[in-house]
């Protein structure tokens, strides 16, 4: 019997993903609950500027849980919230505890002209096969992480107005049975 091979990792974006922040101010998508949240980093980065943070609005549909469970992934936080993805997203969608990467910085410019998560991106996931969800990546990522990446990735661009779709949930099971 062939040992089976493990599962790829399928890395979450909040904000895009999860979170369609771009949609329309007045119309939440369908399907999606709104709440107010305060997630550290946005807290930091006020405080950096001397200010104090409001609640950030964030709708979340609580079906995405459930979906993302059901697709041949191990699941991994791939966004700012870090942490707090797991103390204030997670229990919203009926997630469990999951794996975060801990950015040793963000936000900041990279020399190759990459997303600044994409180098670290790499780094963790150390040539095991990876699927990627965000809505931030630009042009150079994909041939990046080809040249960095020693294993398989796909590298999904959501779109922050609408979040995660069928479709994108498609893709991404598809992806992962020719990896399996
Ligand atoms: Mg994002």
């Amino acid at each position: 019997m062939p040992t089976p091979q493990p599962r790829p990792l399928l890395l979450l974006d909040v904000d895009g993903p999860l979170n369609p922040y771009a949609a329309k101010a007045h119309r939440r998508p369908r399907g999606y609950t709104t709440h107010r949240m305060l997630p550290g980093d946005w807290v930091a980065r006020h405080a950096a500027r001397g200010e104090r943070a409001r609640p950030l609005r964030v709708w979340l549909n609580p079906d995405h849980g459930a979906a993302l469970l059901g697709l041949p992934y191990e699941l991994v936080w791939a966004t700012t919230w870090m942490h707090d993805a797991n103390t204030l997203i997670a229990p919203q969608l009926g997630l469990p505890g999951l794996p975060v990467i801990e950015w040793p910085r963000m936000f900041h410019d990279d020399v190759d002209g990459i997303h600044w998560k994409t180098r670290h991106v790499v780094d963790w996931a150390a040539g095991r096969p990876f699927a990627w969800v965000d809505d931030e990546f630009g042009e150079r990522d994909p041939g990046w992480v080809r040249e960095h990446h020693a294993g398989p990735a796909l590298l999904h661009h959501v779109d922050p107005r609408v979040g995660l779709t069928d479709r994108d949930f498609d893709v991404l099971k598809d992806w992962a049975s020719h990896r399996m």
